[in-house]
């Protein structure tokens, strides 16, 4: 195996989305999988489709493209640039919108292409990322309504994300009556009420998620193995099918206070150094290129972090539960920012397991 690499067991990732179709169902709800935290990985994307997922996401027009090949619906998740508007009719069959502006260039993609292209409405909830304010999200679907090449599919909401406001019955409530009221002012159904990602699982786990709800869109939950709003882990999900491994290059005995005048470090910030006297420092091969060093946990409960520079990082193993020498690796787990940086780098072997 070369490193550093992102172990990856596929199984685990199939067991996880097979519990989270059989959630989802109980609750009446339908997902798509979202695939933008491994980049698209088509191996994760058919893991997902193994697991019972129906149709996949991304945020990003090229990670879609990637999926062309799988024969299922996909959806974009960030609302899309005017400017990538050909491409989004080509390669998506939904997009998430809230620009009239943005919604004329679909439009006149879709009518040149000779496609329809399905539109979500996203409202804007309080979570203040994307969607149209409450008072607007009925005009603008009657002005989509009249749209050539459009579909109006149906609405949806961000939440967790940017101001980290939880999705709860009370917010995804004004979804549900937004919808029925587009629903009454232009005598149409809209197809699908998305409530928003990962952290509106607890509510359909609970029993609690508003009727009318009938779409999610997952992400973290199928990777990581937890909803997003309280970190919750249900039965029959793994957290741990992600595996971060690292080679040690170095291993020696330290000071834990650097030596010297103390100015800036590589990234120009100051060192925060605390006294612990001489310490076993192992360096392992990588760093912030490929990693965010401080959302990674050791696997082994006496192996602690110490700090990164772009490609080394520093780790303290005097407490190591095993003895350990240079050429050995370490394997951590990863929270979901250090996925995303993991999966994007280059530098980073992808290795599947299972
Ligand atoms: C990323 C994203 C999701 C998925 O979020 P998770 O927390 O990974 O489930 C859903 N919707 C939108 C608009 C997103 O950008």
């Amino acid at each position: 195996m070369r490193y550093p690499a992102l172990i990856i067991d596929r199984q685990k990732l199939v067991e996880n989305t097979q519990a989270i179709t059989w959630l989802c169902r109980d609750a009446g709800i339908g997902f798509c999988a979202v695939t933008k935290a491994v980049c698209a990985h088509p191996e994760i994307a058919r893991a997902f489709l193994e697991g019972g997922a129906t149709s996949l996401a991304d945020s990003r027009i090229e990670n879609l493209i990637r999926l062309s090949a799988f024969p299922v619906p996909k959806l974009l998740l960030r609302i899309p640039m005017p400017s990538e508007a050909d491409d989004v009719v080509r390669f998506a069959d939904i997009s998430l919108n809230s620009e009239w502006t943005t919604l004329e260039r679909l439009s006149e993609a879709a009518v040149r292409l000779g496609r329809i292209h399905g539109v979500i409405l996203m409202v804007e909830l309080g979570d203040l990322r994307e969607g149209v304010p409450l008072d607007q999200a009925v005009d603008l679907a009657g002005r989509t309504l009249r749209l050539p090449g459009l579909k109006l599919q149906g609405v949806g909401t961000n939440l967790n994300c940017y101001g980290g406001v939880i999705p709860d019955e009370h917010n995804l409530s004004e979804l549900v009556v937004i919808a029925r009221q587009i629903e009454a002012a232009y005598r149409i159904r809209l197809e699908i009420v998305s409530g928003g990602n990962s952290g509106s699982v607890y509510l359909a786990a609970s029993g609690r998620m508003p009727a009318g709800i009938n779409h999610l869109r997952l992400g973290e939950v199928l990777l990581l193995g937890r909803e997003t709003s309280f970190r919750k882990q249900y039965p029959g999900l793994h957290t741990d099918a992600f595996t971060f491994r690292a080679e040690i290059i170095e291993l020696k005995w330290k000071p834990s206070l650097p030596i010297g005048q103390v100015r800036q470090n590589a990234f120009g910030r100051k060192p925060h150094v605390h006294d612990r006297g001489l310490m076993l420092r192992a360096i392992v091969a990588c760093g912030r290129q490929d990693i965010l060093y401080d959302l990674i946990t050791p696997r082994e409960r006496g192996i602690k972090l110490v700090g990164a520079s772009s490609d080394h990082l520093i780790l303290d193993v005097t407490h190591s539960e095993h003895p350990l020498a240079v050429g050995d690796t370490v394997d951590f787990s990863l929270a979901y920012g250090a996925l995303v940086a993991a999966s994007t780098s280059e530098y980073v072997h992808k290795v599947f397991v299972n």
